[in-house]
């Protein structure tokens, strides 16, 4: 793969704003798609090299048997998915695949657990896995649901770079896919990962049957948060046979690249991840994604339970792109 040397734009470092309405989100989704594009992308290229892809691979480190009920999970303990539970994964499996990620190209390392939150025996053993991760020179990243101040301020003391914890939808829909934990809570973990210094990784998931009024109340929610997340990841639900959601109707592609748009402008400075939901995307809708302003993917053959694109597939997606992993 060849390096492109690219000119940015130099447009005008538009400033970063807190204080988005709905009735202004609204206003972008409903912008003719040239127009949303061209905005997208040209605050894309004032604050980030446009061909540069970041690269994150994640690790189920305990799967299954969860307490929580999102009803897109296949690791819900609630529903039939026939994904088994699992014993959180020893320290030295957790290093073995972090190295073979790195070795194939991944920057970050995120590690996931299917709690509702950890023990704090549990998070003695991450924070384990945290050193470890850093000393093989990638970035760190977890996600094991809630967090005390505490379990954050001793994530973060092991090292922990970025921690994920999803709003998901907006809170209007939310009590249609959860009922086990509320947005407020979600929102006080977040609270609890900043505070602790920890980078901050939230997003949420389109094609659940929401309306676009809730991707517009989504992303005012995370446009709005007292500092934009560094790390925001957009998911196309992947549907799970025997998870409540199986059944629903399919999004347009057009509108997900149209939230990955929305959310590139009203949070320019963030990484926005193409998350959940490639396996099934053509190469087509990826790459408008990445001209909406998509700068990070997953990598790897699995998403905690479900498939992704096999790591050649998509290095042969960004090499036709002319596209390179960020460093
Ligand atoms: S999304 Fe996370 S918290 Fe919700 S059921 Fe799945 S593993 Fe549990």
């Amino acid at each position: 793969m060849t390096s492109v040397a690219v000119e940015t734009f130099a447009m005008p470092a538009a400033g970063i704003r807190h204080d988005w309405s709905r009735v202004e989100i609204r206003a972008l989704f409903e912008l003719p798609f040239p127009e949303l594009m061209f905005r997208a992308q040209s605050l894309h290229r004032a604050y980030f090299d446009p061909t540069e892809v970041q690269i994150s691979t994640l690790l189920s480190i305990k799967t299954g048997g969860c307490p929580e009920d999102c009803a897109y999970c296949p690791q819900s303990a609630h529903y039939e998915t026939g994904v088994k539970a699992e014993k959180l994964m020893s320290l030295d499996t957790v290093l073995k695949e972090a190295r073979a990620a790195r070795d194939a190209g991944a920057s970050r390392f995120c590690m996931g657990a299917a709690w509702r939150e950890p023990k704090d025996r549990d998070l003695d053993k991450v924070c384990a896995m945290v050193e470890g991760v850093r000393a093989l020179g990638l970035e760190t990243c977890a996600t094991l649901g809630m967090l005390t101040a505490k379990q954050a301020e001793k994530l973060k003391a092991a090292g922990l770079d970025y921690y994920n914890h999803n709003l998901d939808t907006s809170p209007e829909f939310y009590g249609e896919i959860i009922s086990t934990r509320t947005y407020q809570e979600r929102l006080d973990t977040l609270g609890h990962v900043r505070d602790a210094g920890i980078h901050v990784c939230c997003g949420g998931i389109v094609g659940m049957g929401e309306a676009r009024e809730d991707r517009v109340g989504m992303l005012a929610a995370l446009a709005n948060l007292p500092v934009h997340p560094e790390s925001v990841p957009i998911n196309m639900l992947v549907k799970v046979e025997g998870t409540p959601l199986v059944r629903g109707e399919e999004l347009d592609p057009l509108e997900f690249v149209r939230t990955i748009a929305v959310a590139r402008i009203t949070m320019p400075r963030s990484v926005v991840r193409l998350s959940a939901g490639r396996e099934d995307m053509s190469e087509e809708t990826q790459a408008l994604c990445f001209l909406a302003g998509a700068n990070s993917i997953f990598y790897g053959p699995k998403l905690l339970t479900t498939p992704n694109p096999d790591t050649d597939r998509d290095m042969r997606l960004l090499d036709k792109l002319g596209m390179v992993p960020m460093r």
